[in-house]
C-alpha cells in the first residue's frame, strides 16, 4: 500500500478550471488501482492567493511543496498582477529554480480527430529549464539583462555543465522508455555560440556515451525550426537550451493543433512539477471552455514519472489508464472542446475522461 502526497496550486484564470478536471481525471484512474493512495493537497498561489493573503507564492505554500512527491501548477497570469508590489512577484521561476527543476519535458502528439498541419507526429522536447537567456532565473542574484545607456541593452546567457548534463540524461532515458525511434537530437547554434551551444553539445555527446542502444545526432536551431514544420515525424527525442526550447515547443503545438494540445512536466533530481505549455488564456476565463487536455495529460506525465522514479508500477498503470482515457475521449469530436472542434465543456471533456477510464 503506497500513499503519496501531491499538490493542487491552481494558479489564475483557466487555471481555475483546468486543474481541478485534471485532479479529477487523476482521481478517476487511482480508484481503479486501491493499492494506491494520494493525499491531495490545496495550496495557495497567484493572484486569488493574493487577494486572500496579500502574496501570490506566500512563502507557506513553499514550505509545504518541499514535503510532497510532485504538484499541478496551473497557468500564472501575472502580466496582471500589480506591477508596484514586491509580494505579487511572478511564481513560476522561483518553483523552478527553488526546487531544481532541471528538464523541462513536452511532447506534441498529433490526433487523427484534430484538424492540424500534421499527423503521425510523436516527438517529445526536453528543454533546460533554470538558464539559457532568461534572466527571471538564470542568476543566483542580480540580474542577466542590463542598460549601459538608454540606447544600449545587454542580456547574458548562461549554460552549465550540470544542466547541460542533466537535461541530456532526461533526454537519454526518455528514449529509451519510449518506443520509437531510440533517438535523440541536440538543438544548437554552436556555428554562432561557440562557447556556449558548444558546451551545451559537446556534453549531450558525452552523455551519449553512457546510452550506446540510442542514436544521436545534432541539428543547427535554425534548420531544425524548418524541418519541424515540414517533417516532423522523423524526430523522437529533442533535447536544447531554454530558449530554444521555449519558443520550438510552443511550434510543436502549433503544428498539431495549438497550446490546447500541449502539456508538461518540470523535473529535477527531486521534485516533478505538472504544469501544461500554454498561459492562463484570461480572454477565455471564466467560460467553461477551455481544453483540459494539457493539464490532465501534465498530470498523467507527473504520476508516471513519480511511478518510474518510485518503482511503483500500480501508479504507472494508473497514468497508463489516463493516457488512454484520454485517448479514447480524443477519437470522438463530440467530447472534446471548442478549440478542437467539438461544443463540449472543459468540465464535460474532463468527465468523459473519467468515463472511459471507469470502463477500462
Ligand atoms: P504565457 O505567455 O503566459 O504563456 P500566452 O501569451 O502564450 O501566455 P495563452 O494564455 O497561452 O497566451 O493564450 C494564447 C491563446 O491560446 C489564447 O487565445 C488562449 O485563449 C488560447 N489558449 C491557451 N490555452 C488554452 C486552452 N487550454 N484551451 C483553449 N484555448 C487556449
Amino acid at each position: 500500500m503506497a500513499t503519496y502526497r501531491v499538490g493542487i496550486l491552481k494558479g489564475d484564470d483557466i487555471g481555475l478550471e483546468v486543474v481541478p478536471v485534471a485532479v479529477d481525471v487523476l482521481k478517476a484512474a487511482v480508484r481503479r488501482h486501491p493499492e494506491i493512495t494520494i493525499d491531495w493537497i490545496d495550496l495557495p498561489i497567484g493572484y486569488p492567493s493574493y487577494i486572500d493573503c496579500g502574496e501570490t507564492l506566500p512563502e507557506s505554500t513553499l514550505e509545504a511543496l518541499g514535503g510532497l512527491d510532485g504538484w499541478f501548477l496551473g497557468p500564472i497570469g501575472h502580466m496582471a498582477y500589480p506591477r508596484d508590489d514586491p509580494k505579487a512577484i511572478n511564481p513560476h521561476p522561483i518553483l523552478r529554480r527553488q526546487f531544481d527543476m532541471v528538464s523541462n519535458v513536452r511532447p506534441t502528439i498529433s490526433y487523427p480527430s484534430v484538424p492540424s498541419v500534421h499527423q503521425d507526429v510523436d516527438l517529445v522536447i526536453i528543454r533546460e529549464n533554470n538558464e539559457g537567456f532568461q534572466p527571471d532565473r538564470n542568476m543566483f542574484k542580480g540580474q542577466s539583462e542590463f542598460m549601459p545607456t538608454p540606447d544600449m541593452a545587454l542580456s547574458m546567457r548562461v549554460i552549465t555543465r550540470r544542466n547541460s548534463s542533466f537535461v541530456a540524461h532526461t533526454a537519454f532515458k526518455m528514449a529509451q522508455q519510449r518506443d520509437k525511434q531510440k533517438r535523440v537530437t541536440a538543438i544548437h547554434k554552436n556555428t554562432v555560440f561557440k562557447l556556449g551551444c558548444g558546451l551545451f553539445v559537446d556534453v549531450c555527446r558525452e552523455v551519449a556515451q553512457e546510452y550506446p542502444d540510442i542514436t544521436f545526432d545534432t541539428m543547427v536551431v535554425d534548420t531544425f525550426a524548418m524541418n519541424l514544420v515540414r517533417k516532423p515525424q522523423v524526430f523522437d527525442v529533442v533535447v536544447t537550451t531554454n530558449m530554444f526550447g521555449d519558443i520550438l515547443t510552443d511550434e510543436a503545438a502549433g503544428i498539431v493543433g495549438g497550446l490546447g494540445l500541449a502539456p508538461g512536466i518540470c523535473v529535477g533530481p527531486k521534485y516533478v512539477m505538472a504544469q501544461a505549455t500554454h498561459g492562463s488564456a484570461p480572454d477565455i476565463a471564466g467560460r467553461g471552455i477551455a481544453n483540459p487536455y494539457a493539464m490532465i495529460m501534465s498530470g498523467q506525465m507527473m504520476l508516471e514519472w513519480i511511478g518510474k522514479t518510485r518503482d511503483d508500477a500500480e501508479l504507472a498503470a494508473a497514468a497508463d489508464k489516463v493516457a488512454r482515457g484520454v485517448k479514447a475521449v480524443m477519437a470522438d469530436p463530440a467530447k472534446v472542446t471548442p478549440d478542437l472542434g467539438g461544443k463540449n465543456t472543459t468540465e464535460g471533456m474532463g468527465q468523459a475522461v473519467c468515463r472511459a477510464i471507469e470502463n477500462l
